[in-house]
């Protein structure tokens, strides 16, 4: 895939940029290997400093930033700028936390252990190849770099391909913060060159968001090397709907839930799974309200949906509706591309999807929602876990007994309860199953990347 911007709402190459060479990655990893030994000098009061400022940076560049997200993957303006503010926010969250998530934590009675004195320290594991996607460009990005950074590890970026302006923005910004040279950089690079990077002995781990194919080759080379790897794959949330639920507003929340970021979030409900007793009431809402969603250019104030970020993307979308309908589905509304240049795609409701459809258990990566009758809660709840995903899930009731069961019972790395899934800095982000392993956020995302020290003194 060629390093370049093609703008998604035209089709129109922009830009394309020449790759590093062999010289260059390793100029940049050694760069990021003598930035592991800088950063050990430092206080984290000194981190917090330069991320606050980083942060800072975000926000007085917010606006062009988000033109250029906007102009490379087609997510609407306002969509980028919220991913620039969120970013600006956890980055401070991590300079305010950081210290108090990695401080040393002592054993109570080190007697027990025949100690004087033993406790656990998180220190750095090193330099962290970083594989990121393209649907939150920033976002997917500072999530990893500033827990990262915050510990006292490095960052080498490999952005996707068709993300280059965004990856070339971050590559200066830390430094241009205060932080020592090498400690985040990008290295322009196709996937292929991921290997030599990571099996590079400067290289401590990896953490990877993206397609099952992209996770599971990188981790294989990482498993070859031994090195820790950090993988949040994809999803196919289960959104499921109850009789006593706030219909009007679950039928709301499923509409951002499903189309947000043009469709193409991994934690974005995708699977409606919804009782026989309101499906018709809810599936009536739902609709309406999908198909009243303003398509259109990206850049403009009053646009709801952008287009599908690449050619293939799309493609990949009109096979698995047009699978599901030779397999029986109905297209309730969109379902067709309209004849424009650039790689749009309608919102889109699909139902009766029967279980030989490739979309029954497949991640659709687009503004498509399948619907799903269910007779009880035990089906809400067999139908919600039959993915082989387990990323997010989503719950509407106001059953106490019911939102307990969901909670207990969904298979996900993540249960939301009359809510959608969403990322937070103050929680832990990650999935079980075919959506990865590991977590990002939170202190046990910042921990990951550490060497849980033990430290036992006689
Ligand atoms: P990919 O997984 O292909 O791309 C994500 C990142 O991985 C990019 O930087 C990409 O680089 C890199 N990559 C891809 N293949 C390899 C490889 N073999 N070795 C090392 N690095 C690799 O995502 P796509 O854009 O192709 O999207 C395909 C599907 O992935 C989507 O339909 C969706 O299901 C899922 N996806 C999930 C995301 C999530 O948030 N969990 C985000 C994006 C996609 P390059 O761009 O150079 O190929």
């Amino acid at each position: 895939m060629a390093i370049a911007t093609i703008n998604p709402a035209t089709g129109e190459t922009l830009q394309e940029f020449e790759a590093h060479s062999a010289e260059e990655i390793d100029r940049r990893i050694g760069l990021a290997a003598a930035a592991v030994e800088a950063l050990r000098r430092t206080t984290f009061a000194e981190r917090a400093g330069w991320m606050r400022v980083a942060a800072d940076l975000l926000d007085a560049d917010a606006e062009e930033l988000a033109r250029t997200m906007t102009t490379e993957m087609g997510k609407t303006l306002a969509a980028s700028k919220a991913e620039v503010a969120k970013c600006a926010k956890g980055m401070r969250f991590y300079a305010d936390n950081a210290e108090a998530f990695l401080a040393d934590e002592p054993l109570d009675d080190p007697a027990k252990v025949n100690a004087s004195r033993a406790y656990v320290a998180y220190q750095p594991l090193g330099v962290v190849l970083a594989v990121m996607p393209w649907n939150f460009p920033l976002w997917q990005v500072i999530r990893f770099a500033a827990p990262a950074l915050m510990a006292g590890n490095t960052g080498l970026l490999k952005h996707a391909s068709n993300v280059p302006q965004t990856a070339l923005y971050l590559d200066t910004l830390f430094t241009r913060a205060g932080f020592p040279e090498g400690a985040f950089a990008t290295l322009l690079i196709g996937s292929r060159e991921v290997e030599r990077v990571l099996t590079d002995q400067r290289v401590a781990a990896a953490t990877l968001t993206g397609s099952e194919g992209a996770g599971a080759a990188v981790a294989a080379i990482a498993g070859r090397e031994l090195k820790k790897t950090v993988l949040e794959l994809g999803g196919s949330d289960p959104y499921v709907v109850m009789p006593s639920a706030d219909l009007a507003k679950a039928a709301k929340v499923a509409v951002t839930a499903r189309v947000q970021n043009n469709g193409q979030s991994c934690i974005a409900a995708k699977r409606f799974i919804v009782h026989t007793d309101c499906y018709d009431e809810f599936a009536a809402l739902f609709v309406d309200a999908m198909s009243a969603l303003r398509m259109g250019d990206p850049m403009a104030d009053d646009t709801q949906l952008g287009p599908i970020a690449t050619e293939g993307g799309r493609e990949d979308v009109e096979e698995l509706v047009a699978d599901a309908v030779a397999h029986g589905a109905k297209v309730l509304c969109g379902g067709e591309r309209p004849d424009q240049p650039g790689w749009w795609y309608p919102a889109t409701v699909v139902s009766e999807i029967t279980q030989d459809a490739r979309m029954y258990y497949e991640e659709v990566f687009g503004p498509v929602a399948s619907l799903f009758r269910v007779p009880s809660i035990d089906e809400a709840i067999a139908v919600a876990n039959a993915t082989s995903f387990g990323l997010g899930s989503n719950a509407w009731t106001e059953d106490a007994d019911e939102k307990e069961r969901f909670e207990r019972e969904l298979a996900a790395g993540a249960v939301f309860v009359n809510g959608m899934v969403t990322s937070y800095p103050e929680l832990p982000f990650g999935g079980i199953k075919r959506s990865g392993y590991g977590r990002e956020l939170a202190k046990v995302g910042i921990r990951e990347f550490c060497n849980a020290k033990t430290v036992w003194v006689a």
